[in-house]
């Protein structure tokens, strides 16, 4: 089920949405980075004119732009990060104007998608989708070795029997999914699931998993280094992938 094609694209049900809403408050801490944030909008000069809310800002990378070469070169993660995240914050700052919604926190518009108006809807879906997924993609790599042990190491290891198979699991979520998006790792009701996402989808939008790790699969990812050859990049990405993260994740998932 949770491998289905269509899996993030599940209506939302009525009960659901209810659910979803009570959480917000309990997820809310999460990703602090996350939030609207009014300090950096004091700060900002250009004060974004008429843009009095809908102030989100590009988070700074955890460490270099080179610091995961050779497995992600530094042209990519600037481009990546400096015009591509850049412009799906851009864009949600000028939707999110005016709907009423430009001081909830990118996790609640991502889950009160219906909420919205219709004709920003989709647009919305998209560049939240966006900063969303990429504010948790930076910090979901790392330069530093990270081991995976404790509770998630146990969780992996009685879902997918080993690590390798998880890996495995997730690179063919990563081939599999035609055209751009997402592969993952979610936890949703006391189990993990590897998942894929078209666009800038993801599992917060229908809750339908809180996600511990995710690999952009995306061009702009990969094809400076690696041209066509998105399964080298994946496997790249396993190299660096942040366990100390997606096991405090996986402890706030619980918690849920
Ligand atoms: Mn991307």
């Amino acid at each position: 089920m949770l491998l289905s094609q269509d899996f993030f694209r599940s209506s939302i049900s009525r009960r659901q949405w209810l659910k979803t809403t009570s959480l917000s408050a309990t997820l809310a801490p999460s990703i602090l980075l996350l939030s609207n944030n009014q300090q950096a909008a004091a700060n900002q000069k250009t004060a974004q004119l008429a843009l009095s809310a809908g102030t989100f800002s590009l988070p700074k990378l955890p460490y270099a732009e080179d610091a995961l070469e050779p497995y992600i070169d530094a042209k990519t993660m600037n481009i990546h990060h400096t015009k591509h995240h850049q412009a799906y914050i851009d864009n949600l700052n000028k939707l999110i104007a005016g709907t009423g919604m430009e001081k909830e926190s990118v996790e609640n518009i991502l889950k009160n998608l219906e909420k919205l108006p219709a004709n920003v809807r989709t647009g919305i879906r998209n560049n939240a989708g966006g900063h969303y997924n990429h504010t948790l993609f930076w910090q979901m790599m790392t330069p530093k070795p990270t081991e995976l042990k404790g509770e998630l190491l146990t969780a992996i290891n009685e879902t997918f029997k080993s690590l390798e198979n998880l890996l495995k699991s997730m690179k063919s979520a990563a081939m599999t999914r035609f055209g751009s998006g997402w592969a993952w790792l979610v936890y949703q009701k006391g189990k993990l699931a590897v998942a894929s996402s078209p666009n800038q989808d993801n599992s917060i939008m229908d809750a339908s998993g809180f996600p511990l790790l995710g690999v952009d699969v995306w061009e702009h990812a990969y094809y400076l280094k690696y041209q066509n050859r998105r399964a080298d990049y994946v496997d790249a990405w396993t190299k660096i992938i942040n366990w100390e993260f997606a096991a405090s994740r996986f402890n706030e998932a619980k918690k849920l």
